[in-house]
């Protein structure tokens, strides 16, 4: 695989080259009102991409599974409206052509899913001559193969338009992370693609409130590429992931305080 850093979907996104990407958005789609207030508060803080999930793959059945196909169609109002570009998770090859039908920006595949070479595979055919650009999140588990494997998947079906989500990986131990970062990984990932743009999902690494601004500059630090983050207008009362969500007000406190080569953001 080869990429340029140059004249990409993801380079091209970012307004000001050296500044960081800057994702951001619920983890999940609850209502059109949450979503569209949600992007229109974080339209002031001039995010580059809006995420939200409508499928949501959940560890255990019957919590919160996602609105599913409605949601699309408040994402498709948040473009319309805001003029911010949308993303979702995908991960089937249903879920693509449905995204696809309703003009979504950017797919990405999550951690559960790019664990599963089928399951990449058959999203990977689902792409076979369209032109969207995609994230890959690592695998739950710290296996950089298996990582690059999904990235080579999505590659070889003609998507050149690629960025790698670092999220962190699954463990047994206690920790403070909800997943630990293990950076060793996507530092090597970045060391073999120099080109491929690693955006950190402090969010799901952290599983907490406070600790997203220090995992965040850790990986500016590290030359990160851009930053994921989960936004909600009332973070405690979320369907999925509270404990991790900040409103969009603490987003824009994050971002003035987040130094990109001793510059101010
Ligand atoms: C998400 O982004 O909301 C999500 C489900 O993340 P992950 O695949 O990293 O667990
Ligand atoms: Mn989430």
């Amino acid at each position: 695989m080869k990429f340029t850093d140059q004249d990409t979907y993801f380079t091209k996104l970012q307004a000001t080259q050296g500044k960081p990407l800057l994702i951001a958005g619920p983890c999940s789609a609850e209502t059109e009102e949450q979503v569209m207030q949600t992007a229109v508060a974080l339209k002031k803080h001039n995010i580059h991409l809006f995420r939200a999930g409508i499928w949501k793959p959940r560890s255990r059945p019957n919590s919160f599974e996602g609105v599913g196909t409605v949601g699309l169609g408040w994402l498709r109002r948040v473009k319309d409206e805001t003029g911010i570009p949308v993303t979702t998770e995908v991960a089937t090859g249903r879920h693509v052509e449905e995204a696809l039908k309703y003009g979504i920006d950017v797919l990405w595949i999550g951690a559960r899913t790019t664990v599963n070479p089928f399951a990449v595979q058959e999203i990977a055919d689902a792409m076979q001559g369209v032109q969207v650009p995609v994230m890959i999140k690592n695998p739950v588990n710290p296996d950089l193969a298996l990582w690059i494997g999904a990235i080579e998947r999505i590659y070889q079906a003609g998507i050149k338009d690629l960025a790698a989500i670092h999220r962190g990986f699954s463990s047994y131990q206690k920790s403070k992370y909800r997943n630990t970062p293990v950076w060793q990984i996507p530092i090597e990932l970045k060391a073999l693609y120099p080109g491929l743009p690693i955006i950190v999902d402090p969010s799901h690494i952290t599983g907490s409130r406070e600790l997203i601004f220090p995992v965040s500059q850790k990986a500016l630090d590290l030359g990160f590429d851009g930053v994921m983050i989960e936004t909600h207008p009332t973070p405690d009362l979320a369907l999925s992931d509270a404990a991790q969500q900040i409103t969009p007000d603490t987003f824009g406190s994050i971002l003035g305080k987040l130094q990109v080569r001793k510059t101010n953001y």
